[in-house]
C-alpha cells in the first residue's frame, strides 16, 4: 500500500492519494483543489481511481468533488448524516462565502464500521462526530486519516453549526484513543509541528486529549 500526502486548494487542506500498488486501484481523500495537479499525480502513480473520500461535508474538503468525478469516474464517498446536513440550502451559501463550489450528493453514504475495498485494501469509516453530524475517521491497515476530528496536537473547530465540543471529545475517547498506540494519525489540515503523528503520541501530547481526558480515565 501506498500513502501519498499533499496540501491542495487555497484552505491548504491535507489530501491523500492511497493506493494498491499491485492492482494500482486507489483513493483520493478530500482532494479538495489543485484537481490539475492530482490528476498528474494519479497518472504518475498509475492508479484507477476507485472513490473520492471525504472525512466530512464542509465545502472546503468537498468542492474538488463533481471536477474530479466527472473526469476519473470514481464514487463520492460520505457519512450520511454530512451528506444530508450539508445538502441543505444554507450551506450551499457557505461554499460561495469561502469561494469555493459545493457538492453534489455522495454517490455512497456510509455509516460507522461500514467497510469498502479497493484492489486488495479495505478501509473501514469509523463515526467520529464533533467537528460535524458525520465526520469521520477512516482506519486503513494501521493508518487513520482524521480530517478535521484530530490534529496533531489539536483538534477541529467547534463552534460552527451541527458542531459540538462535548461530542468530539467523546469521540476522542471512544473511537480514537482505544485504536493501537501506534497507529499513524494523518490529519486534515497542517495545524501542528509535524505533519503526522500517532495515536500514542497525540495521548501524551495532544492537549484536548490530555487535560479533557485523563480527568475522567
Ligand atoms: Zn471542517
Ligand atoms: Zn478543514
Amino acid at each position: 500500500m501506498k500513502i501519498v500526502q499533499t496540501p491542495v486548494g487555497h484552505m491548504e487542506v491535507f489530501c491523500y492519494l492511497v493506493y494498491d500498488e499491485e492492482s494500482r486501484e486507489g483513493i483520493l481523500i478530500d482532494p479538495a483543489g489543485d484537481d490539475e495537479r492530482l490528476l498528474v499525480l494519479l497518472a504518475e502513480h498509475g492508479v484507477k481511481l476507485r472513490f473520492i473520500v471525504n472525512t466530512h461535508g464542509h465545502p472546503d474538503h468537498t468542492c474538488g468533488n463533481d471536477r474530479l468525478k466527472k473526469t476519473t469516474g470514481a464514487q463520492v464517498v460520505m457519512h450520511a448524516l454530512d451528506d444530508a446536513f450539508f445538502q441543505q440550502p444554507e450551506f450551499k451559501g457557505w461554499s460561495k462565502m469561502l469561494g469555493v463550489d459545493s457538492a453534489s450528493p455522495a454517490d455512497v453514504r456510509v455509516q460507522d464500521g461500514d467497510e469498502l475495498t479497493f484492489g486488495k485494501i479495505s478501509m473501514k469509516f469509523i463515526h467520529t462526530p464533533g467537528h460535524t453530524p458525520g465526520a469521520c475517521c477512516i482506519l486503513i491497515d494501521g493508518n487513520l486519516f482524521t480530517g478535521d476530528t484530530l490534529f496533531v496536537g489539536a483538534v477541529g473547530r467547534t463552534d460552527l453549526p451541527g458542531a459540538s465540543l462535548h461530542q468530539l471529545i467523546e469521540s476522542l475517547k471512544t473511537k480514537i484513543i482505544t485504536l493501537p498506540p501506534e497507529t499513524i494519525v494523518w490529519p486534515g489540515h497542517d495545524y501542528g509541528e509535524t505533519p503526522q503523528s500517532t495515536v500514542g503520541h497525540e495521548m501524551e501530547t495532544n492537549p484536548y486529549i490530555t487535560d479533557f481526558l485523563d480527568d475522567n480515565a
